[in-house]
This record gives structure tokens, C-alpha cells and sequence, in this order.
């Protein structure tokens, strides 16, 4: 292939990289926020059935106390019994027994599906845990491919950016206008391979006679439609 095209092709292969790298450099942080912000989200819903858990449990000591406030209640009733003086107090103090017995018994019927709740939320809070560990680890993984990708995005940028300036240095002057010109109009693509008569960059089709000449000829070329300067590419050849 002629020389200042291969220099062309080399200095768009260089003018993309920067674009891409460009580009990436705004994208990667916003990445990495969207991976945050997620995983907090994630974090956040899987940690329902811990709450309730919690919840549940603090019900249940508050029902435990009930009971011993009551149970030391009822002790003190019988240590009353031992003292009354006349029957209607026996009689009352009896009453206040059974009533106490009879809420005690409630009370620990809801202790035990307290406790039936507990059971089977722990099983959850368990999984959830283990899922969140497991999702923690990789939340990690994609966290730090991340920061070494923004990491390397700054000494990549720098040496196609050397890369850069050495050819352009190469490239002779008005050839070198011409693609700048080319390239600022188009997307920063001013040199554009084509295959099968078609134009990579526009899409377009080329003329029969000028992708003859295209294949044989030394000079530079334009697509008619988009003016990229193009360059014939063979890709069953390449791939
Ligand atoms: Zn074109």
C-alpha cells in the first residue's frame, strides 16, 4: 500500500483511540456510580427479612418481660393469700390468680408463633445472607476492573498520543490538512476503508470505475458521497 496512506490509516487508528479513551474516561465513573448505586439498592431490598427479623424478636422480649412482670405479680398474690383476714378477700385474691394464669396462657401462645416466625425467618435472613456475600464479593470483582481500567485510561492516552505526533510528523503537510479537514466534518473519521464496492464509513456504494482504480492506483481517493479519503481493504483476505 502507498506510504503516507499507511501513515493516514495509522494516525486515524491513533485519532479514535484518543476519542475512545476520552470518552471512556467520562464513562467509567458514571459506571462505577450506576455499580454502586445498584448494589445499594440490592443491599438495601435484601435486607427486609432481617428487619423483620429484628422486629419480631423485639416483640418477643417484650412479651417475655410481660410474663415475668405477671408470673412475680401472681407470687406475691399467693403470699397475699396466706394473710387474708375474711373470705370476699380470699375470693378476690383467688380471682386475680386465675385472671393472671389466663393471660399468662395467651401470652404464650403468641411467645410460640413468635417464635414459629422466628424459625423460618432465620432460614431467610440466613440465604439472604449468604446471597448478599456472594453478591458483595462480586460487586468487589467488577469494582476494581473498573478502577484499573480508569486507572490505565491516563498512560494509554499518553502513548497514542506519542504515537500520534510522531506520524503526524511524518504525514506531508497538505495531506495531513486535507485529513484534518476530512476528519473534523466527519465524526472524527477522515480515512475509511471499503469493501465489496462499499464505503465503511457512509455506507455508500462506489462507483465500478473508481474501486477498479481504488485497488490498482497510488493515489489517494475520496468517496464521492461522504469524502473520506478510503482505502481499498480486502477483508476475506484479513479475517
Ligand atoms: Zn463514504
Amino acid at each position: 500500500m502507498k506510504g503516507n496512506l499507511l501513515l493516514l490509516i495509522g494516525l486515524q487508528e491513533c485519532d479514535s483511540q484518543l476519542v475512545m479513551l476520552l470518552s471512556r474516561k467520562k464513562n467509567l465513573p458514571e459506571q462505577m456510580d450506576r455499580l454502586n448505586q445498584d448494589f445499594l439498592a440490592f443491599k438495601n431490598g435484601i435486607e427486609q427479612n432481617k428487619i423483620k427479623y429484628d422486629e419480631i424478636k423485639s416483640r418477643h422480649n417484650a412479651k417475655e418481660k410481660e410474663i415475668k412482670k405477671i408470673n412475680e405479680s401472681m407470687a406475691k398474690a399467693k403470699e397475699r393469700l396466706l394473710e387474708v383476714k375474711n373470705n370476699k378477700e380470699y375470693q378476690a385474691i383467688l380471682k386475680e390468680i386465675e385472671v393472671a394464669e389466663s393471660s399468662c396462657g395467651d401470652i404464650e401462645t403468641e411467645i410460640i408463633s413468635l417464635l414459629e416466625e422466628l424459625d423460618k425467618l432465620s432460614v431467610l435472613v440466613k440465604k439472604d445472607e449468604d446471597t448478599l456475600n456472594q453478591q458483595n464479593k462480586e460487586h468487589e470483582e467488577e469494582k476494581k476492573k473498573i478502577e484499573t481500567d480508569i486507572n490505565a485510561i491516563d498512560s494509554d492516552f499518553v502513548n497514542w498520543e506519542k504515537q500520534r505526533d510522531e506520524l503526524r510528523k511524518k504525514v506531508p503537510g497538505d495531506i495531513l490538512a486535507k485529513y484534518e479537514k476530512i476528519k473534523n466534518r466527519n465524526n472524527g473519521i477522515g480515512v475509511i476503508s471499503v469493501w465489496k464496492a462499499v464505503c465503511n464509513g457512509c455506507h455508500m456504494n462506489i462507483p465500478p470505475q473508481l474501486y477498479n482504480e481504488l485497488q490498482r492506483s497510488a493515489e489517494l481517493f475520496s468517496c464521492p458521497n461522504c469524502n473520506r479519503i478510503i482505502y481499498f481493504e480486502n477483508r476475506e483476505k484479513s479475517a
